[in-house]
């Protein structure tokens, strides 16, 4: 197909032909659709039995069946708004398992003063879940996370994956295709964003909960990625690369990882400056931060998220965004481990490459993930709108970095309603109590900022679609009678 988008992540194709489970052609009218700038009216979106968009236009101006086999059915949506499936670009599956755990203190030092939690005290707390996590525990939690996605609007998830082995000892892998079993069995998208974890700390060896993380080479790390590509689905699944941390891999292997991910045509992440004690120890080993570190050993591309960048120096990130790189921010999940909040106010190139993930998954709420992106620069800053487009407008800005943003970064064709992209949508239910009153032009902002997960009725991935439980209003998008 021409014009379809880039896909560094390569290894996605579609179905083969007469694929018994193949997506039937459609085309959708909703009442509302969103191009990317604005909720339009009247637009119609064909689908193909491929499961990507064929063709994006008006409602009635004539348009044939995508695939040329007669009128596709019409999926009417009176009372629903199309948004592109979210895509959740930064997530670590498994730590659903935490939630409600891991939030009760130790005595502050100072009494009165602050908490005494932090992120190395929670971090205690996933090593004891993931050291004591079987596989079928490891894949309840996965598909509870992805199940959880789906019904907060998310089609694509970039799993950030490290939790490897099942038996650490003989380093099996084996929970790796225990993953995507469940976001195939969740109906979800997933970019595999395989992670290399090789160090306990710079310059230490593995502690024993990590030793389910390790790669034992990177030879050995790119031969399970050559295993693992021979497994996909490839109409849902594709890989990435990833380097854990400047403090879990050396930064002459992070260089090797990315030379071969770009040689690959793969998208490349990594953290990078999520907690001080992380930077200030990179400054004590290599006399640079991680970003700066980063920045003079590997050549930066479009293919490379920083996922945090919490602490990162403005000059250093202007310069990454700068060579292409992405920023991915996970609002709650920096909020909930107390990490800080990036400097995007004084970066506006980085403002520019966002996404957004739900990293820990102690809320999975894309929505919430959005707004507070821009709540959190607001009470830094102390001003509003602190990430709006050149129009002066934020939801529009928070909207595209939690689907075209994300799908750039993960090398997915989505988050994007045009041709040639997977159908990934989210319908929104235009008759929920929270967006009463919200006129077309109002509705992003009111979605944003005004709205929970409830108002989800319904999520396709790649033409499949699924009604959730807050959409269990009249009318339910399910496929009706062929247009006149
Ligand atoms: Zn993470």
């Amino acid at each position: 197909m021409s014009g379809r988008p880039g896909t560094a992540g390569a290894a996605e194709a579609p179905p083969a032909a007469g694929a018994p489970d193949a997506p039937a052609a459609q085309a959708i009218e909703a009442e509302l659709t969103w191009t990317g700038e604005s909720f339009e009216p009247g637009m119609r979106v064909e689908v193909g039995a491929d499961g990507r968009i064929a063709a994006v236009g008006r409602a009635g101006a004539g348009a044939g069946a995508p695939d040329g086999s007669g009128a596709p059915s019409t999926l009417r949506l009176p009372g629903r708004a199309l948004l592109p499936g979210f895509v959740d670009a930064h997530s670590h599956a498994f730590q659903r398992g935490l939630r409600g755990r891991a939030e009760t203190f130790p005595p502050a030092p100072a009494a009165g003063e602050r908490g005494g939690g932090s992120f190395w005290s929670w971090r205690e707390a996933m090593y004891a879940l993931a050291g004591g996590l079987d596989r079928e525990r490891f894949h309840a939690l996965s598909l509870a996370a992805f199940e959880e996605m789906r019904a907060a609007g998310i089609t694509a998830v970039g799993e950030f994956h490290y939790l490897h082995h099942d038996d650490p000892e003989a380093a099996d892998w084996a929970l790796d295709r225990v993953v995507l079993d469940a976001a195939r069995e969740a109906g979800i998208r997933i970019v595999l964003l395989q992670a290399c974890y090789r160090a306990g700390g710079f310059g230490r060896a593995l502690e024993t909960a990590q030793r389910r993380f390790r790669a034992p080479s990177l030879a050995a790390y790119w031969a399970q990625l050559d295993r693992l590509a021979g497994a996909l689905d490839p109409a849902t699944q594709s890989l990435g690369a990833v380097a854990h941390s400047v403090r879990a891999v050396p930064v002459g292997e992070i260089a090797a990882l990315h030379a071969e991910a770009r040689r690959r045509g793969l998208v490349f992440h990594l953290h990078v400056e999520e907690q001080r004690r992380e930077v200030e120890d990179c400054l004590a080993v290599h006399g640079e931060r991680p970003m700066a570190l980063l920045l003079r050993e590997l050549a930066i591309g479009p293919e490379t998220t920083a996922v945090h960048c919490t602490h990162s120096e403005p000059g250093d990130l202007e310069r990454f965004a700068a060579a292409g790189g992405g920023v991915c921010v996970c609002p709650l999940t920096e909020a909930n481990l107390g990490d800080g909040i990036p400097p995007l106010a004084a970066v506006p190139a980085a403002a520019g490459r966002l996404c957004l993930g739900t990293d820990s998954n102690a809320r999975i709420s894309m929505l919430e993930e959005m707004r507070w992106l821009e709540y959190g620069q607001r009470l830094a800053g102390e001003r509003r709108g602190v990430l709006a487009d050149r129009r002066g407008r934020v939801a529009g800005r928070l909207l595209t970095a939690a689907t075209a943003g994300g799908a750039r970064a993960l090398g997915l064709a989505a988050g994007v309603i045009a041709a040639g992209r997977w159908a990934d949508f989210a319908a929104v239910d235009l008759g929920h109590p929270a967006l009463a009153d919200a006129s077309a032009d109002d509705l992003a902002p009111a979605l944003v900022f005004g709205a929970g997960d409830a108002t989800f009725a319904a999520t396709c991935v790649g033409g499949r679609w699924r009604e959730h439980r807050g959409g269990a209003v009249e009318p339910r998008p399910s496929p009706v009678a062929a247009a006149p």
